[in-house]
C-alpha cells in the first residue's frame, strides 16, 4: 500500500499530522494513504511559494510556455500509472478515467502554455490632458497590464481531481503565479503524483506545491495564511461562502466555481432524443457528480408524458456496476456518506409526493430487477417525475445520478421555474427552433447555456451567476483570473 507525500519546495515530506486512507468507492479498499498536513506543513508550502515567486513572476513568457509543455509532455508520459490511480480514488468508470482526466489535463496544461504567449499589455489611446495643479499637461500615453497576483491557493472538490487542478494550475504558472494545491480530502493521490510530474518537467522548485488533509484546516489554514494573495476555489456554495468570509480578512482575490442546478428546458417543438441524452448526462457522466449537469428536466406539458417514458427507458438500460467492466455506464458515487445523502433527497421527494419512475434508494431497489452490487457506493439512475419547484430535490444540488421532471405550460413559467434557485451555473434549451432558444438564454440567471447540446466549448468563459460562483476562467478568461490590472501612466 502506498503512502503518499506532501510535495512542497520540489522536496517529499511526511505529513506533519500522520495520514490517512483514501478509499475506492467501488470496492471499499484502500487505495493509498494520504499525508495529513500540519500547520507547519501548509506554512512551509506558502514560504515555498512565496519565495519561487519572486523568480518565477520574472521569467520571460517563452520560458513558462517551455515549462507548462513540458509538464504536458511529462504526465502524458506517464499516463499508464495515473489512469488506475485516478480511477481507483474517484470511482470513475474506467471510459471516463482513461479519456476524460490525463488527456484533458495534460490539454490544459498545453492551452496555458500557448497562454503565456498571449499579449498580457493592452496600449490605451493617448489623452491630451490639461495642466493641474498635480502635474504639467499634455499628451498623456497609458497601458493597461496584466500582473500576476501572487500566492494562489487553489483548493478543489472530488470529481476530476487533476483535470480540476489543472484548469487552476495552468493559468495561474501561465501569468507568472506560484501555486499551493489543496485537493479533496476524498480523491488527492493524483494531485500530490503532479509532484512527480513536475520533477520529470524540471520544473523549478516551489512554484507548485501540495498540501492535504482529511478535514476542513488545511484548506482554511491556506485561506487563513496573509501570505496567499489570491484563493481560487472550486467547490459547494456552503464553503464557498465560509472562504469567502474567512479570506475577507486579507482581502484576498477568489475564483469561485461553485454548486449548480442546471435546469434542461425542454420546448414544445424540441427532439426529445436529443434532448434525452442530454439530461441522461446526469446519470452517465460520472453518476452525476458533475456541477454543471442537467438535474431539472423542465419540460412543456405538451410533451411531458412522451419525454417521461423515453427517459425512463433510457435510465432503465443504463448498466450500473464496477466500473472496471467496459460496458459500465454508472458506476459509484465517492463516499458511502454521500450515497446516503444523494438517497435522502430521493426519499424526501418521495414523501413530497414526487413519482419514481426508475431508480430509488437501495430500499426501494432490493424488490427491483437490476440488483445494485453488495459492495461500493452505488445509486441507481434514478428519474423522479411529477416533482414541483418547491420540493427540496428541484432547488437544492443532489450531486448524484438523480433527475427531476417538472411541466411547465408556457415559456414565461418554464424562465421562472429554471430562475427560481440560488445557483446559476448552467442551463439548457432544447427546441428546434434556436433564435427563439438563444432569446431565452438572455433571460436565464445562470453563466452558461447549452443550446440542443451538453458538449462545451474549451474558449468560453466558465463560471456561475448567483450563488454558483464568482469571476470567470476558461480560455483567455482563465489567464485575467490569475491576474491583477496594473495602468502605467507617461509622457512623452
Ligand atoms: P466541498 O465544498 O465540500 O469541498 C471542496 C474543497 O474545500 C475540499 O478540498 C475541502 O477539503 C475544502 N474545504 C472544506 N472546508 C473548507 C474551509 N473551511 N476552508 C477551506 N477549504 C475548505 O465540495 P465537494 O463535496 O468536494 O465537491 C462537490 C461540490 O463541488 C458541489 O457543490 C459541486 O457543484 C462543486 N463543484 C463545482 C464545480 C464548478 O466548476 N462550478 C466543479 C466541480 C464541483
Amino acid at each position: 500500500m502506498t503512502s503518499y507525500q506532501l510535495f512542497v519546495n520540489g522536496e517529499w515530506r511526511d505529513g506533519g499530522d500522520g495520514s490517512y486512507p483514501v478509499v475506492d468507492p467501488a470496492t471499499e479498499q484502500v487505495v493509498g494513504h494520504a499525508p495529513e498536513a500540519s500547520a507547519a506543513d501548509v506554512e512551509a508550502a506558502v514560504a515555498a511559494a512565496r519565495e519561487a515567486f519572486e523568480g518565477w513572476s520574472r521569467t520571460g513568457p517563452g520560458e513558462r510556455a517551455a515549462v507548462l509543455h513540458r509538464i504536458a509532455d511529462a504526465l502524458l508520459a506517464r499516463t499508464d500509472e495515473f489512469v488506475p490511480l485516478l480511477q481507483a480514488e474517484t470511482g470513475a468508470t474506467l471510459r471516463v478515467a482513461s479519456s476524460m482526466q490525463v488527456p484533458v489535463a495534460a490539454e490544459r496544461f498545453r492551452r496555458y502554455a500557448r497562454g503565456a504567449l498571449e499579449p498580457a499589455v493592452e496600449p490605451l489611446a493617448p489623452f491630451p490632458v490639461a495642466a493641474t495643479p498635480l502635474a504639467a499637461g499634455g499628451l498623456t500615453s497609458a497601458v493597461a497590464a496584466r500582473r500576476p497576483v501572487g500566492v494562489v491557493g487553489c483548493i478543489t472538490s472530488y470529481n476530476f481531481p487533476i483535470v480540476n487542478l489543472a484548469g487552476k494550475l495552468a493559468p495561474a504558472l501561465a501569468m507568472g503565479n506560484t501555486v499551493v494545491a489543496k485537493p479533496a480530502p476524498q480523491d488527492p493521490l493524483g494531485c500530490l503524483k503532479l509532484g512527480e510530474v513536475f520533477r520529470d518537467a524540471g520544473a523549478p522548485p516551489g512554484i507548485f506545491n501540495v498540501v492535504t488533509g482529511s478535514g476542513a484546516a488545511t484548506g482554511a489554514a491556506l485561506v487563513a495564511s496573509p501570505e496567499v494573495d489570491m484563493i481560487s476555489f472550486t467547490g459547494s456554495t456552503a464553503v464557498g461562502r465560509r472562504i469567502a468570509a474567512d479570506g475577507g480578512h486579507t482581502m484576498k482575490r477568489t475564483l469561485m466555481e461553485l454548486g449548480g442546478k442546471g435546469a434542461a428546458i425542454v420546448l414544445e417543438d424540441a427532439d426529445l432524443s436529443t434532448a434525452v441524452a442530454a439530461i441522461g448526462s446526469t446519470w452517465t457522466f460520472h453518476s452525476g457528480q458533475i456541477c454543471t449537469a442537467p438535474t431539472r428536466a423542465l419540460v412543456h406539458a405538451s410533451r411531458y408524458q412522451e419525454a417521461v417514458e423515453l427517459l425512463a427507458r433510457y435510465a432503465r438500460a443504463l448498466r450500473v456496476g464496477d466500473p472496471l467492466e467496459p460496458t459500465t455506464v454508472v458506476g459509484p458515487v465517492i463516499t458511502g456518506q454521500h450515497r446516503d445523502r444523494v438517497e435522502s433527497y430521493i426519499s424526501g421527494a418521495l414523501a413530497e409526493g414526487a413519482r419514481l419512475v426508475a431508480g430509488g434508494t437501495r430500499k426501494e431497489h432490493a424488490a427491483d430487477s437490476q440488483d445494485l452490487p453488495g459492495t461500493g457506493f452505488y445509486v441507481a439512475p434514478t428519474l423522479l417525475a411529477d416533482v414541483t419547484p418547491a420540493m427540496a430535490v428541484a432547488r437544492e444540488e443532489v450531486f448524484g445520478p438523480v433527475v427531476a421532471v417538472i411541466p411547465f405550460q408556457d415559456d414565461e413559467e418554464a424562465l421562472a421555474i429554471a430562475n427560481s434557485t440560488d445557483f446559476g451555473l448552467y442551463d439548457y434549451v432544447f427546441s428546434a427552433d434556436t433564435a427563439r432558444a438563444y432569446a431565452l438564454a438572455a433571460r436565464l440567471r445562470t453563466g452558461n447555456v447549452g443550446v440542443n447540446t451538453a458538449q462545451r466549448h474549451p474558449e468560453t468563459p466558465f463560471g456561475g451567476f448567483k450563488q454558483s460562483g464568482v469571476g470567470r476562467d476558461g480560455g483567455s478568461y482563465g489567464l485575467a483570473a490569475y491576474s491583477e490590472l496594473q495602468s502605467v501612466v507617461w509622457q512623452s
